[in-house]
Formats: C-alpha cells, sequence, structure tokens
C-alpha cells in the first residue's frame, strides 16, 4: 500500500466484507483467526451474531477487519444491491447450492451438463430460487464453461467481483454525505468573534476578582513560583476597566456573563503578575495552553460556532444534567394488546362513571374491519429535525432542539413564567393531573406516558389479575418498572420538555407544584441535513430502488444510533481459562465461546455505553417523539393536530376531524378512504 505522505501516523486497517456474514460465515471464522502472528481483537455483537471482529498482525501491526455488509448497505439482498448499487447492466450469477452436499459434490459437479430447472427449487426458500429469466440467461452462461465445476469456480470470482462496483459507489455516496451535522458550515478562516451580540457585557465585582487573586496566587504557589508580586485585590479599579474596554488578547472577543475573562499568563515560568498577564476568555486561556497554535485557533473558532449557532455544549451545571439524567430511562417501549378478529369482534369502548369512579368496558354495535398500529417511536426524524409544520402550535410551528444550557431555578413562580409564556424552550420538573371531567376524553390512551413503578397489589392491578396471579402462584412482591400511560403524575414530580408539557396543559393538565427547571438556547441544526436526506430517500422510494435502506440507515445513524447499537450489544472480552472460570461465576456473564487452548470469549453484559449525542438532545428527541404520539391522540380529540413525516395520513386525519367523524381513539370510516391511507396506519382505526 502506498500512501502520500508515510510520515503521517495512520491506522492500517483493511475491512474485509462478508454478505450477511454475521450469523454464518463469521462463526466459521473465530476458529481460525486465533492464530500465532495475528492478535483477535474484542469482537463486536454477541457471540451468535458477530457484527465484526479486528485482527491485527503482530508485526506489520496492519488489522483486518471482518464485518458484515449489512452495516453498511443496510439489510437487503446481494441481489437488490447489485442492482440498485451497481451497474445496472450487470446481472447476478445463479448456482443451486442447495444440490450439493459433503456426500454428492465430487459426482454432481463433474457432470458437463447444465442444471436443470428443478434443480433450482429451493428447501430454504420455499418454490424456485431462481426466476425462468434468470435460468435462460444461465443456460447461456453455461455453454462457456466444460463442466460444473469449471462453472461454479467462474461463479465464485464472479459474486465476490460484482460486490466491487457497488461498493465503490457506496464509498462514493458516503463521501458525498461524509458531514458533521453540526458543524457542516464551518470554515477554519472565518470569523466567528462575539458569537452571540446579546450576551450582558462582564462586570467585575469585587468579590469575584478578589477570589481569583486568591486562586491565582494558589496556582503559581504549587507551581513553585514566586508570588510576591501578584496581582492583589488592590488592583480591582485597574482590571475591572481593563475587562470592560480590552477583548481578549487570543480571539478578540468581548468578555460577557457567557464569556467571563481571565489572566493568560504570556511566560509560564513567571507568575500572575500585571506584566505578564493579557485578558483572555476563560475558554481560549485552556485552549492556549495546548501548545500547538492550529489547535488552539481550531478549539476557540469551534467553540465561538458553535455559540453563534446555539449548538449543545458541554453542561456546566450539574443541577441541569441530573435534571436531564432522570428522562434516560431504559426500555421505553409499551406494547398494547387486544385481539381483533376483522368482521367479527365489535368495537370497544371505555367510558368512565364519575359517580361510581369506575370505567366501563363495553362493545358497541359497529364492527372491526382494519386495525392500524398506532406507532411512535424517537427515531422518527420528525422528533429531531425542527423543520416548521404548521400543525405544531408552539413557538414558530417548530420543535426547536435545545443547545447549550441558559439557566436553572427552583423558584416556582420563575418555573410557572416559562411555562406559561410559552418562548422559551426548556425541561420542567412538575407534579399534576387531568381532572375527572377530561377522562372520558383520554381513556383510549392516556397522554402522560412514563415509567412507574407498580406493585402487584390487588387494588393496583385490579381484582381479576389478582386471584389470577395467586392462582398461578406468581411472585407478589416484586416491583415492575414499567413504561405506562396516565392521567396524572402517579403523585410523583415528572419531568417535561416544553412541547409535550404545553400539549398536556392545552388537553387540560392542571400543574400542582413546580420543582424545577432547566432553559436552553433553540437551535434547528438538523433540519438541513434532514431534509437533504428525506428527499434523496423519498426519491429513492419512488424509483423503487433499495437505496432507500442506506439513506434510512444514515437518518437514523444521525442520532442516538450509537447508543442503542453499543447498549443493545454485550461486550466480548478475551480470557485465559483462569479468568474466564471467574468471569463465568459471574451474574453478568451471558456466554463463553473456546477459540484456543487457553483462549476464551467470554460475553458479558456491559455496564456502561458510549454515547455521542448530547443528553440534552437526547432527551428532546425522546420527548418530542411523546408530544407527537400524544399529539396524535390529541387529534382525535380535536384540539390538536399531528406533526408527522408523511402528509397523506395527516391530511387524511384533518379531513376526519373536520366532518367530526371522530370519537376517541376510533375513526369510522369506510374502504377506499383507509386504502388511500397507503396501509401506513397512525391511530387505532376501526371502520363500522
Ligand atoms: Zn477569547
Amino acid at each position: 500500500m502506498k500512501y502520500e505522505d508515510e510520515n503521517i501516523p495512520f491506522d492500517k486497517c483493511i475491512k474485509i466484507l462478508g454478505w450477511n456474514s454475521s450469523r454464518f460465515d463469521i462463526a466459521l471464522l473465530w476458529d481460525a483467526l486465533d492464530y500465532k502472528l495475528w492478535t483477535m481483537g474484542v469482537p463486536i455483537g454477541s457471540l451468535n451474531n458477530t457484527k465484526s471482529i479486528t485482527v491485527t498482525h503482530k508485526k506489520s501491526h496492519m488489522k483486518l477487519q471482518f464485518i458484515d455488509a449489512e452495516n453498511l448497505f443496510g439489510p437487503m439482498t446481494l441481489k437488490a444491491c447489485v442492482k440498485d448499487y451497481g451497474d445496472q447492466s450487470e446481472h447476478k450469477d445463479v448456482f443451486p447450492y442447495e444440490i450439493i452436499n459433503s456426500k454428492n459434490w465430487n459426482e454432481v459437479l463433474m457432470k458437463t451438463e447444465p442444471f436443470e430447472y428443478e434443480d433450482c427449487k429451493s428447501q430454504l426458500k420455499g418454490g424456485y430460487s431462481i426466476t425462468r429469466e434468470e435460468y435462460d440467461q444461465y443456460l447461456i452462461d453455461f455453454k462457456r464453461f466444460t463442466n460444473r465445476l469449471d462453472y461454479l469456480k467462474y461463479y465464485n470470482i464472479s459474486e465476490t467481483e460484482i460486490m466491487v462496483k457497488p461498493l465503490m459507489n457506496l464509498i462514493d455516496t458516503s463521501e458525498q454525505f461524509n458531514i458533521d451535522i453540526y458543524y457542516e458550515d464551518f470554515d477554519i478562516n472565518a470569523d466567528y468573534s462575539d458569537p452571540n451580540p446579546n450576551a450582558k457585557p462582564f462586570e467585575l465585582t469585587t468579590g469575584y476578582w478578589k477570589n481569583k487573586c486568591y486562586r491565582y496566587k494558589q496556582q503559581d504557589y504549587n507551581g513553585g513560583r514566586e508570588t510576591e508580586k501578584n496581582v492583589t485585590a488592590d488592583d480591582y479599579d485597574y482590571y475591572k476597566r481593563l475587562f470592560e474596554t480590552s477583548v481578549c488578547s487570543i480571539c478578540n472577543a468581548k468578555f460577557s456573563y457567557d464569556n467571563p475573562p481571565s489572566l493568560d499568563r504570556q511566560d509560564n515560568e513567571l507568575p500572575h503578575t500585571k506584566d505578564n498577564c493579557l485578558p483572555a476568555c476563560v475558554s481560549c486561556n485552556i485552549a492556549h495552553a495546548n501548545k500547538d497554535p492550529k489547535m488552539t485557533s481550531l478549539h476557540i473558532k469551534m467553540r465561538q460556532y458553535a455559540i453563534k449557532h446555539n449548538l449543545p455544549m458541554t453542561l456546566s451545571d450539574e443541577r441541569i444534567y441530573k435534571l436531564l439524567r432522570e428522562c434516560i430511562t431504559g426500555g421505553l417501549a409499551a406494547v398494547f394488546h387486544r385481539e381483533n378478529i376483522a368482521g367479527k369482534t365489535h368495537i370497544n369502548e371505555l367510558t368512565y362513571d364519575e359517580q361510581s369512579n369506575k370505567v366501563i368496558s363495553q362493545d358497541n354495535e359497529n364492527v372491526v374491519t382494519h386495525v392500524f398500529a398506532l406507532d411512535g417511536n424517537s427515531l422518527y426524524p420528525s422528533s429531531y429535525s425542527s423543520v416548521k409544520n404548521e400543525n405544531i402550535p408552539y413557538i414558530d410551528h417548530r420543535m426547536y432542539m435545545a443547545g447549550r444550557s441558559r439557566f436553572y431555578s427552583e423558584k416556582p413562580y420563575v418555573i410557572k413564567n416559562c411555562i406559561d409564556q410559552r418562548k422559551e424552550i426548556f425541561v420542567a420538573k412538575v407534579n399534576g393531573y387531568f381532572p375527572k371531567s377530561e377522562y372520558n376524553n383520554l381513556l383510549p390512551l392516556p397522554p402522560i406516558f412514563k415509567n412507574i413503578e407498580i406493585e402487584n397489589k390487588e387494588d393496583v392491578i385490579g381484582e381479576y389479575m389478582y386471584s389470577q396471579a395467586q392462582k398461578h402462584s406468581l411472585p407478589m412482591t416484586k416491583k415492575d418498572r414499567k413504561l405506562t400511560t396516565l392521567a396524572d403524575t402517579n403523585g410523583q414530580y415528572m419531568l417535561f420538555n416544553n412541547n409535550y408539557l404545553w400539549l398536556l396543559i392545552d388537553l387540560g393538565f392542571i400543574i400542582t407544584d413546580y420543582k424545577a427547571i432547566a432553559v436552553f438556547e433553540k437551535n434547528a441544526a438538523y433540519e438541513p441535513f434532514v431534509r437533504t436526506m428525506m428527499n434523496l430517500r423519498i426519491q429513492a422510494i419512488l424509483a423503487g430502488s433499495t437505496k432507500e435502506k442506506f439513506y434510512k440507515l444514515i437518518i437514523n445513524a444521525s442520532y442516538g444510533y450509537d447508543t442503542l447499537n453499543t447498549e443493545k450489544f454485550g461486550k466480548i472480552k478475551m480470557l485465559d481459562k483462569a479468568d474466564t472460570f471467574i468471569a463465568q461465576h459471574h451474574p453478568n456473564h451471558i456466554g463463553t465461546r473456546r477459540i484456543s487452548a487457553n483462549t476464551f470469549a467470554v460475553q458479558i453484559n456491559p455496564k456502561t455505553a458510549t454515547c455521542f449525542t448530547s443528553i440534552q438532545s437526547g432527551v428532546f428527541t425522546l420527548d418530542n417523539a411523546k408530544y407527537q404520539q400524544a399529539g396524535e391522540i390529541g387529534a382525535v380529540h380535536g384540539k390538536s393536530q399531528i406533526p408527522r413525516d408523511n402528509l397523506i395520513i395527516r391530511g387524511f386525519v384533518r379531513y376526519e376531524v373536520e366532518k367530526n367523524l371522530l370519537k376517541p381513539g376510533i375513526i369510522w370510516v369506510n374502504d377506499d378512504e383507509l386504502m388511500g391511507c397507503q396501509k401506513r396506519g397512525i391511530i387505532l382505526m376501526f371502520g363500522g
């Protein structure tokens, strides 16, 4: 291999792609990869479904990464991949694998006549594995070979070669989109100073200055520097004026409360004296510590760019982090079970009777004809794209994403003001409920989706369930944490982001207590990216191309896909016999596979996961998704509309709202209208 500049260190890693190899082929590799010249790295995936294994050569340090091509192209067949990513003129060759086995291969392959079409019948797939046209093409191709074995040799090479064109195209396509979503327009030569012109100018207080002087002295003392001539509290007037009239000596920014000043020592051997120091932003001062001036400049400019565009930045207030952390809970999925048989099951309705404080379940006279799934998840681009949508009634008709934090408060009037004014984006921790008069609107799907602890008590799970559980001696003392739908906050403080909370309030939610709020800057940084990708994806769908899956993969990968992946996968460690013995007795142990006499691959349940999505982006995406789903129910209530990617469906539901045909959770439609919906339903819909 030849590289432009061999002196620049780089990772020599060669990817070896296998089609659908994670479940099958890699299993065979496992045994072969433990070899004296190669060190086997930690595989990604599980023991039964290995996404990738990397081995490093002990002398050249060359890396080989065995990886399932599905990770690059998305789930599809090789045939579809060649068609959509490759040269349209190329055709995939065929070979009836199932006809040969370890006993008959010699006899079968030595025959000089081509396979019969009947040989292409597949036990695995059911029916023929190839079409008549493909078989006819095979007959033409076969004429070039003396026997079946020769054809097979050609076939094996051709099978590998047809991957080349799609791969080259994939590399080109990826290159085109090899962008950081946030820093797409970033230019290292541009001037990003004073990114926030509205920031309040910094005013030095005596207390702040005194504290600074004390800490500088402490720093110099610890660094073994003479502190006698250091700046002191007496220099207050001088520095107050200096910070007001001068700018950062490194980046030329004005000082503000967002960007406080500090003293940057010019000669690092000398202490914090008047002569040795120039004013600089705290962030520049830190970046300046990096010896490489180009890296310093890059760090400073990226920070200014992030401020200018309200991008998420590291949280410096621990209280905000703790507030956001509460929102991140595992297993946020709920499945509702109900058996509906078309033409047979009657539509069921729930009604709340305030007098008796009971919910009555009743079948009405209408019979189910169709069932459409109610589907909400945070991977829909609309939950993080901030695309303008007239159906979102809040700030600028957009669901903005959270940037850097602005402030945190526990003062009830501050929290209430932020919620009522509907101008800022935030997460708020509140306690509240829906009045009983609203129950009949909310019963089909109560709009508060939260994880709560559920006890197996008779008054919680009901008499019937309780007696059933006892009858079958199920454990009754265990508490379960479950995602559920509620009509109040269950007597606890719960966190909601601005969109979700406003929707609940518009549906009748009453807040009783205010606990805390964290307010953020707004950004719509994902919009251009999502727009580009969605357009490409729609074009691919219209052209009937499986490239659509590639765009979907990129869109999904842009948000939190990394966490999903690493959290779901077990962690695999390579251990020796003694360590394997210990690991197998740990409760985290999932499985073990022997690699060689003294090497074992041990799969354990990971305790930690790495995530490259900022926590505020994560929380906002999750809650925006809930807003979206609850908003759909809102649409049924006729009070709110649905922000959705699919225009056809939204138009359809709106039409139903206008015709006043909606009942909670049930839409009355005839067949023609349902068919116009292209099988992608959003609300439980049953025809009468
Ligand atoms: Zn600066």
